[in-house]
């Protein structure tokens, strides 16, 4: 039939009713994106324009991307990571994530001195997925790439 599959259905329920998506939705929309189905049950709002750190910013079920459709296409392990942010919000009670996230983050500059190494939600989403390096590793091979540690 091809429908969503059950779990990815509940997420997408979750996160309609702790308003991350809504959210998510009028984010997308102030930022002139156009929407279109994603995988999952996820939107990928395409083109959008607001200021943001990274390429694409996950909002509930909401993926705000900031590329165009080739280099979306040529990052093909980012929707994934994506979905797994929006699973993070079903498990935050949606917009309790942000809060959250902000002190992952901040925790990740005081421990490996950038934004996501050390980030437990882009961590579990996978920072290779998200074309984050792992400065853990950088620290474990030193910049010659030799094993230091
Ligand atoms: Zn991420």
């Amino acid at each position: 039939m091809g429908g969503v599959d059950t779990r990815w259905r509940v997420r997408q329920v979750l996160n309609v009713v702790n308003l991350s998506t809504p959210v998510g939705l009028l984010l997308g929309v102030a930022g002139g994106a156009r929407f279109g189905k994603g995988p999952d049950g996820l939107v990928l709002a395409r083109g959008w324009r607001l200021p943001a750190h990274a390429s694409a910013v996950t909002i509930g079920n909401v993926v705000l991307l900031r590329l165009d459709d080739a280099a979306l296409a040529a990052r093909p392990t980012l929707v994934r990571h994506e979905a797994r942010h929006a699973s993070q919000y079903a498990c935050c009670l949606g917009l309790p994530m942000l809060p959250l996230y902000v002190l992952a983050a901040a925790w990740s500059w005081l421990r490996c001195r950038d934004f996501s190494s050390c980030n437990v939600f882009e961590v579990r989403a996978g920072l290779a997925d998200g074309g984050y390096r792992d400065a853990r590793d950088r620290r474990r091979t030193g910049p010659a790439g030799r094993e230091v540690a």
